[in-house]
Parts: C-alpha cells; sequence; structure tokens
C-alpha cells in the first residue's frame, strides 16, 4: 500500500491511500485532536473526482472536530472516504486494507460507519486496525449508531419547531424528508410515530415504497423534494443541499435533518436566517452517532443507558443554539461554530492527556 501525505493548512494528518491489491483508494484527514482522537465515520462513495473526495473528507472531518466539541464527546474530529461504488466495489480485501491504512493513525484517528459503510463493513475493516468505533454490540462495540443519530435529529427537530412555532408539537406538522437511509428512514419513523404527516423522496425506489406502505407517506420525486410546501425539510443525504437554488425554492419554516454539511457554503446560514428560516445546525442536530459511539470510550466500557441519557440532550442543545442565534442576532450556524470554537479554545488553554 502506498501511503502519501498531503500536509494540508489546518489540519494535523491528512493521507491518501492507493492499493492495487486490493483496489483501495482512500483519504483519512484527522482535523483537530485538542479535545480527544479523532472519531469520525468511513464513507464509502463513488465521487467523480479524488479532488470532490479530498473536499468532502476535508470538510466532514472539521465539522467532526465542532460536533464533538459541541456534544462534549471528548473526542476529536476526523473522517475518511473510500473512493468507489459501495453497492459494487466494496470488498472484504478492500475493507481489511483500510484497516491497515487506519492502523498507520497510530489511534489518532478512529473509524466508524457512514454513508455505505455498515456495522458488518466495520468489523471487516476491524480485521486490518484495532483503531475502529461502531462494532457490533457482540464484539463489544456500540454498534450501529444510526438509531442514536435519528433519535437526536427527532429530538432537534421539536426543539426547532417550538422556536419557530413556540410549540414542539409535531402531531399534523408536514415534514418533507430527502433520503431514507438508516438515519432517514429511522427519522420518518419517530415522526410517523407521533402523527407528522410525511413526503418523502430517495433515488432508490424501493426504500421510497417502504415509506409509503409502512408511514402513508406521499413520495415525491428527488429533484422535487425543493419545492413542496412542509412546514419542516429534513436534509437526511448527502451534503451541500442548503445552496442559492434550493434556497430560492424551499417552501418550509424550519430546516432539520441528519445530513453532514447541509449548507453548501457558511454564508447560506445568512441567508436562511435572512428568509426567516428557523435553521437547527447539522453538526448539533445530528451529533446522536457519535455520542453513542463516544460511550465507548468510558472506563467500565460501553454502556447504551449512559449514551440514551446524552443523546436525550440533543434536543436541549439544538434549542439553546437557536436562542443564542436570536439573542445575537445572528445565523444559527454562527452561533453554533462560536460555542465549538469557544470549546477548542478552552482545550487548547487546559490541554489533557489522551
Ligand atoms: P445512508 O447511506 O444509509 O442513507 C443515505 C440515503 O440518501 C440513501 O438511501 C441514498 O439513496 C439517499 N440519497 C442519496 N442522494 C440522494 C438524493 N440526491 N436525493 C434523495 N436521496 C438521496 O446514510 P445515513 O447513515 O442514513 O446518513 C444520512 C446522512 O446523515 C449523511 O449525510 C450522513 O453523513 C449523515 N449522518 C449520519 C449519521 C449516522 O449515524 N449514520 C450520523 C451523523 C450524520
Amino acid at each position: 500500500m502506498k501511503i502519501t501525505e498531503l500536509g494540508i493548512s489546518g489540519y494535523e494528518r491528512v493521507a491518501h491511500a492507493q492499493d492495487p491489491a486490493s483496489g483501495l483508494v482512500a483519504l483519512i484527514a484527522v482535523h483537530d485532536t485538542t479535545l480527544g482522537p479523532a472519531v469520525g465515520g468511513m464513507r464509502m462513495w463513488n465521487y467523480a473526482t479524488e479532488s470532490d473526495a479530498l473536499t468532502d473528507v476535508l470538510r466532514l472531518a472539521e465539522g467532526m472536530t465542532y460536533k464533538s466539541a459541541v456534544a462534549n464527546t471528548g473526542l476529536g474530529g476526523g473522517k475518511s472516504v473510500i473512493l468507489g461504488n459501495a453497492r459494487s466495489a466494496k470488498t472484504p480485501a478492500l475493507l481489511e486494507a483500510m484497516g491497515r491504512f487506519i492502523e498507520s493513525f497510530d489511534g489518532r484517528y478512529y473509524g466508524a460507519e457512514d454513508v455505505g459503510i455498515c456495522t458488518a463493513d466495520v468489523e471487516v475493516v476491524s480485521k486490518g486496525t484495532k483503531w475502529v468505533t461502531g462494532l457490533p454490540r457482540h464484539l463489544g462495540g456500540s454498534g450501529d449508531p444510526s438509531p442514536f443519530t435519528a433519535w437526536g435529529v427527532f429530538l432537534g427537530l421539536k426543539a426547532a419547531l417550538a422556536e419557530r412555532f413556540g410549540t414542539d408539537e409535531v402531531r399534523g406538522r408536514t415534514v418533507a424528508i430527502q433520503g431514507l437511509g438508516s438515519v432517514g428512514m429511522a427519522v420518518a419513523q419517530h415522526l410517523h410515530a407521533h402523527g407528522a404527516k410525511l413526503m418523502v423522496t430517495d433515488i432508490h425506489e424501493a426504500v421510497v415504497q417502504k415509506a409509503v406502505a409502512a408511514f402513508g407517506a406521499r413520495s415525491v420525486e428527488p429533484e422535487r423534494i425543493f419545492d413542496v410546501p412542509a412546514d419542516v425539510f429534513a436534509p437526511c443525504a448527502l451534503g451541500g443541499v442548503l445552496n442559492d437554488s434550493t434556497l430560492a425554492r424551499l417552501k418550509c419554516a424550519v430546516i432539520a435533518g441528519a445530513a453532514n454539511n447541509q449548507l453548501h457554503e457558511p454564508r447560506h446560514g445568512r441567508v436562511l436566517m435572512d428568509k426567516g428560516l428557523v435553521y437547527a445546525p447539522d453538526f448539533v442536530i445530528n451529533a446522536g452517532g457519535v455520542v453513542n459511539i463516544s460511550a465507548e470510550f468510558h472506563a467500565g466500557g460501553y454502556d447504551e443507558n449512559v449514551a440514551r441519557e446524552k443523546v436525550g440532550n440533543i434536543g436541549a442543545a439544538v434549542a439553546s443554539v437557536l436562542r443564542l442565534a436570536r439573542e445575537r442576532g445572528i445565523p444559527s450556524s454562527e452561533a453554533a461554530l462560536q460555542l465549538a470554537q469557544d470549546r477548542l479554545a478552552a482545550g487548547k488553554a487546559d490541554p489533557k492527556p489522551h
């Protein structure tokens, strides 16, 4: 395996790996380990170019630093991407090679599930490294983080409703969900159980039909999801969906969903504010998964009750960021970033060994 250091400024380590034997081409970015070792998912995606993959891993790694800082996980920020189609190119040899790449970070980066990588895949990656989290429960890990992410998103969505409408009641609200994967489908389930009306979309028709059958959801073509009138737009697919084009089309009052890096550029946070939309910042509302993973680092090992209790704080975290933004007259995305940077500055001033 050939590992090349990319030396990107603002990051502690970014490396590229190519392993001709298994076909692995991957990137790992460690953004900041001030508050603890970097933990972030391994994303497998068919990027158009390596440059797209690099942009994605850098943004995702930085986002993990802020997510963990705001959620007080005691962890730092990092992420990895594997270039390729998860449905056709994922092999045990490739995943094991990814493990060996992670091993080269010697504990500064821990991998986990993400888009295209499930709990069973993490188990295969662990054949090449001990630095993984989110292993199946029977192997002592915290298992699939998605249900915890989804529960946190549901609580954060309620907090955003309360900020906008003065009540967090979900019953009767219409929510447009983009992406019905591990998190989006579970968010849909919570919303349906609490009486919301759902409009859903996904690029895979089978999951759309599942949501239509299970939740009485109305299906929408992927490109039309930005046009449907709804109280809430819940982006639960990929990043960059809040951009100049979509913001001109959205007909919702609240944006609250699981996707990472929802704002195409930081300035879109202000566009959202100026349009009077309440935006639950992505790295605050979607922290449930890493909060669950962080329970693996507790002395005595993973305890689901500890994890559940901490994920239960996400509604309050979203509410307090939205309040801070309102009081300061700044976009919620900026309020969240300030909070994260304050925590990092405090950590740098009082470093703890890890
Ligand atoms: P997933 O791969 O299980 O689901 C993503 C879904 O989005 C898939 O069903 C896919 O077909 C769909 N999709 C992709 N592009 C689409 C498009 N243009 N229109 C409609 N649907 C589209 O991933 P996931 O684990 O559910 O994660 C969803 C998002 O939440 C990602 O951005 C991920 O980074 C973020 N996130 C996930 C977790 C977690 O615990 N899994 C934690 C934090 C953040």
